[in-house]
């Protein structure tokens, strides 16, 4: 019984911790007092919980105005000044660097995007690089999130299986990252990433029951169930891009042939058009001509809309989600393409999962997933509990 009562102090400062960072993530800056009154706890509490998050850089405090009368009030921030966090988006074709502060405002004039290399170590090295060129002096760097397609063990931060990025595959890019630049890093399922980026930066802050079907390089879903991640025993839930659909299909990534991902996202449409034209044209050289009106894709598109409208029906009929965001390029295509879509995905899924369900375009991206995610990161672990927090405890 000793390990539990030396552990329980340990334990009960870090849940008071993931409290105060929770108020300053929902209300903004606020003051002491104010978090003290937040949490309903002494100020003594606060103020070491508040102590500790300064020392290790997620806090920072400044003056807030004072309309001219009395001292300016100290006011505590998640860092936004003092500190920065980074983000690796590994993707079929490039990868992107993006770097934000603490509460997630991203720097668009930071942004970096690479050819993915055909080589790991060379993934490695070029991404290292660029980071490297982003650590900026007198900016404590907090950590790094990288976001990747395919199956990834979440337990193990390693990606086994990744039809578009087969490069990766066996690899840890975060924790090989990690060791090289000596910073906290998180390896993220890149429709997990879309998830988190939805509920940061788009229209799932107040939800927490929800899914993303990302239908950009290939098809995978992401289910937030009751707030919390459906991950499977290791990560590997909702890889919904590879169920078989049609047999003697073209050849996907993973090695079978027909699977839905090769039928139902941006590049299936991309593929489908390139056949026609006799020549590789990529979704946004796509979008550009359409709506130039230099190219009609009407067949193409319809065939596409048919099998995502099958992905959308299965996603609802299986976890019963209030919003199913989709992520894809095809709705700037044509902007009546998201009512075409509901209408399909009602003659397919069950009526009452249907009626409960909102299909909206999705708002974040996959380079806001990986903010979303090492803030998150960086954040929950100072909990080690698989519980919700939502009251500090003294
Ligand atoms: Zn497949």
């Amino acid at each position: 019984m000793s390990t539990v009562s030396t552990a329980q102090p340990q334990l009960l400062s870090q849940i008071n911790e993931r409290s105060v960072l929770r108020i300053l993530q929902s209300s903004g800056p606020c003051s002491r007092a104010d978090v003290t009154r937040q949490l309903g706890v002494t100020a003594p509490t606060v103020s070491k919980a508040v102590a500790t998050l300064l020392r290790s850089g997620l806090l920072e405090e400044f003056d807030a105005p004072c309309n001219g009368r009395g001292r300016p009030a100290r006011q505590l921030r998640l860092a936004s000044e003092t500190a920065q966090v980074l983000g690796l988006v590994i993707d079929a074709g490039h990868c992107r660097i993006v770097l934000a502060s603490l509460d997630g405002t991203l720097m668009d004039d930071c942004e970096i995007t690479f050819n993915t290399p055909d080589a790991y170590p060379d993934l490695i090295e070029t991404a290292s690089g660029h980071i490297e060129s982003l650590l900026r002096s007198g900016v404590q760097t907090l950590g790094l999130g990288v976001s990747l397609p395919g199956l990834i063990d979440s337990n193990a931060q390693i990606g086994l299986l990744s039809p578009n990025v087969p490069v990766t595959n066996g690899h840890s890019p975060s924790r090989d990252l990690s060791s090289r630049l000596g910073l906290p890093s998180v390896l993220l399922q890149e429709c997990h990433a879309l998830c988190l980026a939805e509920r940061q930066y788009g229209n799932a802050r107040r939800l927490d029951d929800f899914a993303m079907l990302d239908a950009t390089t290939g098809v995978g879903l992401g289910v937030l169930t009751a707030g919390r991640l459906l991950t499977g025993k290791n990560g590997l839930a909702g890889e919904i891009g590879h169920l078989p659909v049609k047999p003697n299909g073209r050849l996907c990534g993973c090695g079978r042939r027909g699977c839905l991902e090769t039928l139902a996202s941006d590049s299936a449409l991309a593929r489908l058009v390139s056949d026609r034209l006799g020549r590789e044209i990529d979704i946004e050289e796509i979008v550009t001509l359409v709506r130039m009106g230099d190219l009609a894709i009407g067949r193409e598109l319809g065939q596409v809309t048919k099998h995502l409208a099958f992905a959308l029906a299965t996603s609802i009929n299986l976890f019963n989600p209030s919003t199913l965001f989709v992520c894809s390029r095809m709705f700037d295509l044509d902007d009546s393409l998201l009512d075409r879509l509901r209408e399909q995905t009602e003659g397919l899924a069950l009526k009452p999962s249907f009626e409960s369900c909102r299909i909206e375009r999705a708002r974040g991206s996959k380079r806001e997933g990986t903010i979303a995610g090492i803030i998150e990161h960086l954040t929950h672990s100072r909990v080690q509990l698989d519980m919700p927090v939502s009251h500090g405890i003294q």
